[in-house]
């Protein structure tokens, strides 16, 4: 086993460690100190070896809390984002000197997930962050909390790591959180059964399913998230290890091929960033229902999707806008980009590709989704 994650770490260039609020702090006293410091020595030794690093780093809200001595939860949403205006400049300032001591520079990055939407934007983002790692600066990414409502929110910061991994296009991301790894069962409630799984191959929704999403009291994700982090990760090619993050020298052991935490493998065949972009950064304005030709000419032939394939139309969207098409049981085998809007594929549904310009008037494409802006579900392609 060992061998295996010698093998997953031996190339790595480029990390991207995403470390949760509940390894930072400790309940309610705020930053630990002496974490950023361990964590930082490891990464000082990393940058050393030329393996750029890159943080997704939360803990805002609990400094937050910590520094104005507020115990006990926190009541709503604008509290917790004045904790997050508060903490985020401790955390820097903490990472900050923890880093100087190797004389490495930190970046600041505060987002939201309207800002990956957009594609320039996101194209922007990843200009800055190729700057940051070519300059030797350690960026350190966070939720832009005192602007993020829900529907610009990430959600949680494992699903920003694993954003950002794809932007960076990282060879591992590392998500170092306050247990050990992923466990057969919660080891919360069942403390004399829970077995730690120490590899896993594929991300299938068995494994999703056992997962609690129960979260840390400082923190969002719970393990559900930590497992679809990885699963989309690893859909794009990227292996991921959930490794205990208040372990002194995890980064090193885990660049030293020892076996901490889960590793999650890479797929074999992966999405290209376009297309893990569409698929997991983008959000559905609707959706399409195909009858099971068009399923099959997509998922199994890798067409892409025509007007007569399309049996309902659902929502109301604009041409570019991504809609998921589903099978006549409404399960998602496909999200794209679409050509035409709802309200033309209203009159064009089920229609042979030769009427639409008689019944529209122009026929700007033939496809309603073309390939290329396409995220198969299952097929990677
Ligand atoms: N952005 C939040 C913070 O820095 C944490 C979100 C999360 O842990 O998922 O406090």
């Amino acid at each position: 086993m060992e061998g295996e994650r010698k093998q997953v770490v031996r190339k790595v260039r480029r990390v991207l460690i995403k470390i949760g609020s509940g390894v930072l702090t400790t309940s309610d006293a705020g930053i630990d100190l002496d974490i950023i410091q361990n964590l930082a020595d490891d990464i000082g030794e990393l940058s050393c070896r030329g393996i750029q690093c890159v943080l997704v780093s939360s803990g805002a809200i609990a400094s937050g809390k910590g520094r104005l001595g507020i115990k006990g939860p926190l009541k709503n949403l604008p509290q917790k984002q004045a904790a997050a205006a508060v903490g985020q400049s401790i955390l820097m300032d903490s990472y900050s000197r923890a880093f100087a001591r190797h004389g490495l520079i930190v970046a600041q990055m505060l987002l939201t997930m309207s800002d990956l939407v957009d594609r320039h934007r996101y194209l922007n983002i990843r200009n800055t962050l190729t700057t940051l790692m070519e300059w030797k600066v350690i960026p350190i990414i966070n939720e832009n909390d005192t602007v993020s409502v829900e529907e610009i929110k990430f959600g949680d910061n494992d699903n920003l790591a694993s954003m950002m991994a794809s932007v960076m296009e990282a060879e591992l991301l590392i998500n170092l959180t306050n247990t050990e790894g992923l466990y057969d069962c919660n080891p919360r409630l069942f403390p004399d059964r829970a077995r730690l799984i120490p590899l896993v191959r594929e991300v299938t929704d068995e494994i999703e399913a056992f997962t609690s999403d129960e979260a840390d009291p400082l923190g969002t994700g719970g393990m559900k998230s930590k497992v679809m982090a990885a699963r989309k990760v690893t859909s794009f090619g990227i292996p991921c290890i959930i490794a205990p993050g208040k372990r002194k020298g995890i980064l090193a052991d885990i660049f030293a091929g020892k076996e901490r935490g889960t590793l999650f493998l890479p797929s074999k065949s992966h999405m290209s960033s376009k297309k893990f972009w569409i698929a997991f950064t983008l959000r559905s304005r609707g959706k399409l229902y195909l009858d099971d030709g068009a399923v099959a000419a997509i998922v199994e032939k890798g067409k892409s999707l025509l007007p007569s394939g399309i049996m309902r139309v659902e929502g109301a969207f604009s041409t570019g806008d991504p809609v998921t098409c589903v099978d006549s049981k409404g399960a998602a085998v496909a999200k794209g980009l679409v050509n035409y809007s709802s309200e033309d594929l209203e009159k064009i549904k089920g229609l042979k590709t030769s009427r639409i310009e008689q019944v529209l008037g122009s026929k700007p494409y033939d496809e309603v989704i073309h390939r290329d802006n396409m995220a198969v579900s299952g097929t990677k392609k």
